[in-house]
């Protein structure tokens, strides 16, 4: 592969050709940062929500997941502070016409200046502008931009607008439409988290359950991202993993410590390559956190945020309260106080971890001989996220190949996803399963019939081994536990 920006390209082509992820209403040319999930693509996205939910739930005797509605009490985001704060300082080219989010904007003029061979210089002009953001000086960071020569990409020109907040949140009217301002207006969530904070007390005092606990939830989240054009990468609508970890005060920085240490621990135990990991340490915090990091994976893009771990305080327990005027404590039986919790949150984009799958998982491999030239691309897919697991392949279309085949499939299809297809040479059909990512191939051929063996190919190394038809569930079940 020439360079990333090149693999990237496949990976998107790749995911279209296959089923993965097709762009939205695509017949009407698409909706820009908007992605459906084909039929191989929900098959993955769902086996990589299933890993996180039960890891969450079911290996925690202390987490509990819900699932909360997307629409809210309009009262719940002026709580949170999102009415208020969730801006994005935006700057506009005025020859283009084109917006963009100036963290943005500075940090792909960073990464040209890298590509010249300027790091120090590049980082000093980041460091810069986390410390003008930090302050919210956005007068500065004008300054910063133009002093750089900061371009806009389209236009190619400097001619640059001030610097403007814009509220990322989509708005939209309940029942009927009035004409009295704001008084139907619903947001669209632009986080799980906030229902599960209005939820604590239900969940808590009907699970009985016990500080330290936590409450998981998977589900939708919209923003209107004003530079969205990174694939599933940024998108306007996207689903999000989010757990809330309720503490007891004064203990949130060994739990921030201890999630942080958990979630790469998750990640890790995916088999994705630690290197391609690293955290980065918020220097401007959230109006909420008195601590945060992101978890950044190494994407084609570079390393970018994957998950985020923020420590939450009691910022919006207590916000909730003041605002619904309903308590929102916890009496703590251990040392007989009431408190308001304090908060570590686990939040993953789905979307994006399926992203770092997939482009971790995606290969090009060269496999020519001096006799005859051969390549193949393979999606080295963890196991256990594969959308199938098993395909079973008739070596011919007759004799009864196909039965045995379909004996096979009925077998293990209520433990894992099976796929059976006959057509086509079977070196064809390997190639279609390796490039979806199936870790198993088992060949049904006239042995078969014989002695009741099939060939068994590891989508990975490409080995066959010959086993009895009888030993093939457990051998994929151990594969994708
Ligand atoms: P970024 O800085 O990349 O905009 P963020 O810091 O705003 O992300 P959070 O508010 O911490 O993100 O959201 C938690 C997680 O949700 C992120 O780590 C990311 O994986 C995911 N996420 C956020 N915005 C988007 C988006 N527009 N598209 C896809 N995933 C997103």
């Amino acid at each position: 592969m020439a360079n990333d920006t090149n693999k990237f390209q496949a990976i998107i082509s790749h995911c279209k050709e296959y089923g993965f992820i097709f762009p939205s209403s695509e017949i009407y040319d698409g909706l820009q940062a908007v992605y459906d999930y084909g039929q191989m693509g929900a098959e993955l996205k769902k086996n990589i929500k299933d890993y996180w939910w039960k890891s969450m739930t079911q290996l925690h005797d202390n987490i509990v997941g819900i699932d909360a509605a997307i629409f809210m009490h309009p009262t719940t985001w002026k709580a949170s502070g999102h009415v208020d704060n969730f801006n994005d300082p935006m700057i506009d080219n005025k020859d283009s016409k084109k917006r963009y989010r100036v963290d943005h904007l500075i940090e792909a003029h960073a990464e040209l200046m890298e590509k010249d061979g300027r790091d120090d210089e590049a980082k000093g002009m980041l460091n810069e502008m986390d410390r003008l953001l930090a302050k919210d000086d956005f007068e500065g960071l004008k300054k910063l931009i133009l002093d750089r020569g900061v371009k806009c990409p389209i236009s190619g020109t400097s001619n640059w607008t001030d610097i403007r907040q814009f509220n990322l949140m989509f708005a939209t009217e309940f029942g009927a439409v009035s004409e009295e301002g704001d008084d139907n207006k619903v947001y669209l969530r632009p986080e799980t988290a906030q229902g599960i904070f209005v939820n604590f007390l239900n969940v808590q005092k009907t699970g009985r359950m016990k500080i330290p606990f936590g409450i998981a939830q998977i589900g939708k989240a919209f923003r209107n991202e004003i530079v969205a054009r990174q694939f599933i990468f940024r998108m306007r609508e996207f689903e999000q993993m989010e757990m809330q970890f309720f503490v007891r005060p004064g203990t949130q920085k060994e739990w921030y410590e201890y999630w942080k240490e958990q979630r790469l621990q998750w990640h890790l135990s995916l088999g994705l390559p630690a290197e391609n990991y690293r955290f980065h340490d918020h220097i401007k915090l959230a109006h909420y956190a008195d601590a945060a990091c992101d978890i950044e994976f190494n994407f084609p893009i570079g390393f970018k945020e994957l998950e985020g771990i923020h420590s939450r305080t009691d910022f919006d327990l207590s916000r909730h309260q003041e605002f619904s005027k309903k308590k929102q404590q916890y009496f703590d039986t251990e040392i007989n106080q009431n408190y308001i919790p304090y908060v570590i949150e686990t939040s993953i984009g789905l979307d994006r971890m399926f992203l770092a799958v997939v482009s971790n998982s995606y290969e090009e491999q060269d496999l020519s001989t001096p006799e005859k030239p051969d390549s193949r691309v393979v999606m080295k897919l963890p196991a256990k996220l594969a959308p199938i697991k098993m395909a079973v392949l008739p070596l011919v279309k007759k004799d009864g190949l196909p039965d045995i085949a379909r004996e096979i499939i009925k077998d293990c299809r209520s433990s894992f996803r099976c796929f059976f297809e006959e057509k086509d040479a079977i070196g064809k059909r390997y190639r279609r399963m390796d490039a979806i990512g199936t870790p198993f191939c088992v060949t049904v051929d006239y042995q078969t019939k014989e002695d009741n063996t099939v060939t068994i190919r590891h989508r990975d190394s490409m080995e066959q081994e010959r086993v009895p038809v009888s030993k093939l569930k457990e051998m994929v079940l151990a594969a994708i536990e």
